[in-house]
């Protein structure tokens, strides 16, 4: 199986605080059933609105948190059977890039420690190779190997990040997850950094899956999108074919809203019309229905499966996508 991750009904419902003389406690449903894989070299972007669930996914892949239900397979192994050592070589496989460059480096240590810490934790490296290593990992990202001794405090915010995907790469993954990975930084360092992953993607033959509410940002770097509302994946979609003919009517929505690329203008955070509702009490059936034009009866009763398309994607709507419609094309187009 040529499949580097794979992902199997992933579920993670999150109690809200603890039980009280025995009344039900209330539980986020924040990813529930999700499905996907990505093959080696390949970016599958997770995008959707704050809330979808889009960074549980992240920590659960990492398993910063245990699954409510479902399973992750990297090369095969499911993740939850490793034993620590294990899972720490599982680990090695897929690291981690996070949002904020400010925040998740330790100010106390230089760039060359920060880089080189992940190696650390496998095995002791002299003083002559962390310098050697630290000026490898700084190479590639683009800074200068004097910049090692350092702290986060002397980088700019796009220098952070380059020192974050050092750090991710110093145990040679083969997949990194990226959540919201460049949302913090200005336009024109977002253009840089996005560059920096679809160049080591090449050399390196790099996985990714980054996570971004900025659509701007996914079609840039995408080949394929996996679209979240309210913790379900609601289309999954080679990129060109999202971008240019989106089937569910969240994704429509959500590209028709996004405003286009203009560095002077500030991207809208909730696009689409009406609230997004909780993912504590989600609305029946289809999710979307309060906020979809397309809604039928049907819509506010069964939540619609993920059908599969011709053009190889899936799309999760009655209307769109109908269960019954073996035809693999969009009932809308039929009717
Ligand atoms: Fe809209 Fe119904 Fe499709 Fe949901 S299932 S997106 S409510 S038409
Ligand atoms: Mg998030």
């Amino acid at each position: 199986n040529g499949q580097l991750l794979k992902v199997e009904n992933l579920t993670k419902h999150y109690p809200l605080g603890t039980g009280f003389l025995n009344k039900t406690v209330p539980v986020v449903r924040a990813v529930e059933d999700v499905s996907f894989s990505v093959e080696a070299g390949e970016t599958l972007c997770i995008v959707g609105e704050s809330g979808c669930g889009k960074s549980t996914v992240a920590r659960l892949l990492m398993r910063l948190v245990e699954p409510t239900g479902g399973r992750v397979l990297i090369d095969g192994t499911d993740i939850a059977g490793l034993k620590t050592h294990e899972l720490r070589a599982s680990r090695r496989r897929m690291q981690m890039v996070f949002q904020d460059p400010y925040s998740s480096l330790n100010p106390r240590l230089t760039a060359g420690q920060i880089i080189t810490e992940p190696v650390e934790n496998f095995e002791r490296l002299s003083r002559k190779q962390r310098q050697a290593l630290a000026a490898d990992l700084l190479r590639k990202v683009g800074m200068r190997p004097g910049m090692m001794h350092r702290f986060p405090s002397e980088f700019s915010g796009g220098q952070r990040q380059r020192l974050g995907i050092a750090r991710a790469l110093a145990l040679q993954p083969s997949l990194i997850i990226a959540d919201e990975a460049v949302s913090a930084l200005d336009v024109s360092v977002q253009a840089q950094i996005l560059n920096l992953l679809l160049d080591l993607q090449q050399e390196m033959g790099l996985a990714f899956v980054f996570i971004s509410h900025d659509l701007g940002v996914v079609e840039h770097i995408g080949h394929r999108v996996a679209v979240m509302y309210l913790g379900r994946i609601v289309e999954l979609a080679p990129c060109e074919a999202l971008f240019a003919n989106p089937v569910h009517p969240y994704t429509e929505a959500l590209i028709a809203a996004a405003p286009v690329p203009d560095p002077t203008r500030v991207r809208l955070e909730v696009p689409v019309e009406g609230e997004v509702p909780s993912p504590v009490n989600p609305p029946s059936g289809c999710a979307f229905h309060p906020r979809c034009p397309l809604a039928v009866d049907r819509c506010r009763i069964e939540v619609p499966p993920l059908v599969p398309m011709a053009d190889g994607r899936v799309v999760a709507c009655h209307v769109r996508a109908p269960a019954a419609d073996t035809s693999g094309r969009p009932v809308a187009a039929a009717s």
